[in-house]
């Protein structure tokens, strides 16, 4: 497995206005340096464990980003250094980002996930519940944390009609969203679609983000 040689095919695939999250779960520290050394900085992980434990023991430059679920006893944890929370899916979890940021002195910036794939098992707002969200008086007290946009995942499937409808879906709702009226807590800019398997799709719909492990590491234990 060639990272570099992967990261660099990657990187020509990738339009400019596209961030590719180099996804580093159950990936060892060697390979994560490797990626490193090449100039990459920014890396994803999905559990708050394994993302302290490499954020301690990686270098201090890097920028982590938390793309998996996360549970409100553990924001503490990672609010101090966490540079985007992909993975916001109730006012409850950004409400306790935004008192432990404060607590750490910082503005966190996060995305809010949607849920858009077939699968019950994923975790995201429902367009209706995001609506409501966004017109939740709270939301304007938010000092402490920045919304830069959504994220979602697209149902696991070969079926590559379902993945673009379920991308073009997100996409459309971002659009719509952009043009509402928003509080100044909210700032959407980036939508957070495609891994290994779908990224092209996703860039095709106008993903902005794309998190991708096993095209760049090889297939994880
Ligand atoms: C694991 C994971 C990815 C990357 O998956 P690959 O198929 O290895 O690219 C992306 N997003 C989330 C939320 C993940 O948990």
């Amino acid at each position: 497995m060639n990272i570099q040689a992967n990261v660099a095919g990657l990187a020509k695939t990738l339009p400019a206005h596209c961030t590719l999250v180099a996804v580093t779960k159950t990936q060892p520290a060697e390979k994560i340096q490797a990626l490193y050394e090449t100039g990459h900085r920014i890396f994803g992980e999905n559990k708050v464990q394994e993302l302290l434990l490499k954020h301690e023991s990686l270098p201090k430059d890097i920028q982590w980003h938390l793309i998996g679920h996360l549970q409100t006893n553990k924001v503490k944890f990672i609010v101090p250094f966490v540079a985007l929370i992909h993975s916001v899916d109730s006012l409850r979890l950004l409400e306790e980002i935004n008192k432990q940021a404060k607590k750490a002195g910082r503005v966190v910036p996060c995305l809010l996930q949607v849920h858009i794939a077939r699968e019950e098992t994923k975790y995201g707002f429902s367009e209706e519940e995001l609506f409501a969200l966004l017109d939740h008086p709270v939301l304007t007290e938010l000092d402490h944390v920045q919304l830069k946009g959504l994220m979602g995942m697209a149902t696991f499937t070969d079926d590559q009609d379902q993945v673009r409808q379920e991308f073009r879906y997100l996409k459309k709702l971002f659009d719509t969203l952009k043009s509402r009226r928003l509080p100044p807590a909210v700032d959407l800019s980036e939508l957070s679609m495609g891994m290994s398997g779908d990224y092209s799709i996703a860039i095709e719909e106008g993903s902005t983000m794309v998190r991708i492990g096993t095209a760049i590491f090889g297939e994880r234990n």
